[in-house]
């Protein structure tokens, strides 16, 4: 299989949660298949709790 640079940095995404705006997870996902925005209750260290993580897109 022929691997591409671009089109991992394409699926490559964050989470970043929604309270301190830091960025905690970072993730691939397939566009194709997924293409509504992702959330997460995840754990934020920096909160010190779950909070609500949203999908941000990596430049
Ligand atoms: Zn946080």
């Amino acid at each position: 299989m022929a691997k591409s640079k671009s089109k991992y940095s394409e699926n490559l995404i964050r989470f970043q949660c929604t309270v301190c705006k830091q960025y905690n997870y970072f993730s691939r996902k397939n566009r194709k298949l997924v293409e509504r925005k992702l959330e997460y209750q995840k754990y934020c260290r920096h909160c010190r709790k779950h909070t609500k993580h949203k999908e941000a897109k990596k430049k």
